[in-house]
């Protein structure tokens, strides 16, 4: 729905080589691959803003004034300006894309067990709504490539945390050895549709990052791996309106 609608936005496979700071790879060739991707959605590298990404549930709203900028204890970025490129990264954990069209806000977040856990797909709308005035009911948005409930078995200490969520045993089913196969993306999508996102303005990608080593960096299967990008910027005019 994000193309549909002509929000410039990626998520890149392991064609577009390491995007990301963390993990294994050399700053110089990071570099390179982010300018070359950027490049190839029209945005200007000058206007790049990315999360730190410290697995909390911070989104923080920037702007122009932001370019090149790495936001410290941010996992998500949301944005009313133009020019401004947000970016968050990720292998394995969930990457999302926000945009309302009518106001021409965007917003990037970053959540792995620890953020879905807290909320932060919540949040974002809530950032959305209250900084911008946006209507959940507005919202797209997309949800990349991150592990699969298949890959993705965790224990006590996550589902402690998973519990506060009235519909956790939806997204947690027990497995043959008492642990249990935690759908991450299912978790985002009963949150965002908790907050007023209709079902059919979400856009799942329904693959599995350690089920795709051809494509995907993940860090659950290699440890020591690079980074893939979830990129959005808004461009043209918003359609505005109350209606
Ligand atoms: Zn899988």
């Amino acid at each position: 729905m994000l193309r549909a609608a002509e929000i410039p936005h990626a998520f890149t496979t392991r064609a577009a080589g390491n995007q990301g700071r963390g993990g294994a790879g050399d700053p110089q060739a990071v570099r390179a691959n982010r300018a070359a991707i950027l490049q190839a959605l029209g945005l200007d590298p000058a206007h790049h803003v990315e999360a730190d990404q410290v697995h909390g549930a911070v989104v923080a709203v920037v702007g122009a004034k932001d370019g090149g900028r790495c936001v410290p204890d941010a996992d998500g970025l949301a944005s009313a300006e133009r020019r401004t490129v947000l970016a968050v990264h990720a292998a394995d954990c969930v990457p999302l894309l926000f945009a309302d069209t009518r106001l021409g806000a965007v917003a990037a977040v970053h959540a792995g067990w620890k953020g879905v856990a807290a909320g932060i797909p919540v949040e974002a709308v809530r950032i959305l709504r209250e900084r911008f005035g946006s209507r959940p009911g507005d919202l797209i948005v997309a949800i990349g490539p991150s592990i699969g409930p298949c890959h993705y078995e965790v224990d006590e200490p996550v589902m402690e945390r998973m519990r506060r969520w009235p519909w956790w045993r939806e997204v947690a089913p027990v497995n043959e050895r008492g642990l249990w196969q935690l759908d991450l993306r299912a978790s985002c999508v009963r949150q965002l549709v908790g907050e007023g996102v209709r079902p059919e303005r979400i856009d799942v990608l329904d693959l599995c990052t350690y089920d795709h080593p051809e494509l995907f960096y993940s860090y659950r299967r290699d440890r020591a791996t690079g980074r893939m990008a979830a990129i959005v910027a808004m461009s043209g005019t918003p359609t505005g309106g109350n209606g």
